[in-house]
């Protein structure tokens, strides 16, 4: 997870057909309250304006095609899914608790919820979990101020989760043990085995580069290994860009200098 910059204005869809839409679910909340909180009454929601091709291409483009969480390059295997930040239809205060509604329906066409997520993330991980620091001050509709809130997870796209979070070459950890870092990382299974296992194929193969400059270092005179250590800085400074999988990891790697 590292820090995303959401482009803006938002897309058109959701200014227009989306904020209609939002109108008409909030006269919906207003009219039938205890309907919406009992369950009785669900609101449909439609995937055609928030999951609309312009919608997830900029999601695409501004998250150069990475889960928004494990820093997976989905667009390699899937077309990702838009992941509303703030759950739409209903929410869990703790892992294993009830669901609650109505959610954070009039949030589900706003382009300041919206990520791009892959399906583990989004469908094994985080699912309608979205504990807050306090939960009396969790916005239950939308006349509702969510600046009130303060979530756990962390959200790259309003705050840089390298202030949260490192890595010990391939495994995260929360920087000081920090609460919001270490549930950030549990519950959205960022430490879940084949994503340590990608990361560290990836921090080995970077390991390797970074050990031919710092033996360049060493021989600035040699023409012939100053050439090979250029082409190894060029890989290191590309997989330290936020468009590189995995750059979370690389960044914090190099900093170290790889334990070295
Ligand atoms: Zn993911």
């Amino acid at each position: 997870m590292i820090r995303i910059e959401r482009p803006q204005p938002p897309p058109a869809i959701l200014v227009g057909r989306g904020r209609a839409k939002s109108r008409t679910l909030k006269r919906a909340y207003t009219r039938s309250p205890h309907e919406y909180k009992s369950g009785s009454k669900c609101f449909a929601f439609d995937s055609g304006i928030y999951g609309h091709p312009a919608v997830k291409g900029a999601l695409i483009a501004a998250q150069y095609g990475k889960c928004c969480f494990c820093e997976a390059k989905i667009t390699h295997t899937s077309y990702g899914d838009v992941e509303h930040f703030r759950p739409k239809a209903g929410y869990c205060q703790t892992s294993r608790g009830t669901l609650e509604r109505p959610g954070y329906y009039w949030l589900a066409y706003e382009w300041e919820n919206l990520l791009l997520c892959c399906q583990l993330c989004n469908q094994r991980h985080k699912r309608n979990y979205f504990p807050l620091a306090n939960s009396r001050s969790r916005a239950t509709c939308h006349l509702d101020n969510i600046d009130n809130e303060r979530p756990i997870f962390i959200n790259p796209a309003d705050e840089d989760p390298e202030k949260y979070r490192s890595f010990r070459r391939e495994i995260p950890f929360a920087i000081n043990g920090n609460r919001r870092g270490g549930k950030t990382i549990t519950t959205l299974g960022l430490d879940r085995p084949i994503l340590n296992e990608m990361r560290w194929d990836e921090y080995s193969r970077l390991k390797a580069v970074y050990r031919i400059t710092e033996i360049a270092d060493r021989y600035p005179d040699d023409p012939e290994l100053q050439s090979v250590a250029d082409d190894a800085r060029s890989i290191l400074a590309a997989e330290v860009r936020s468009d590189a999988q995995y750059a979370g990891m690389a960044r914090a790697a190099l900093a170290s200098g790889f334990g070295l």
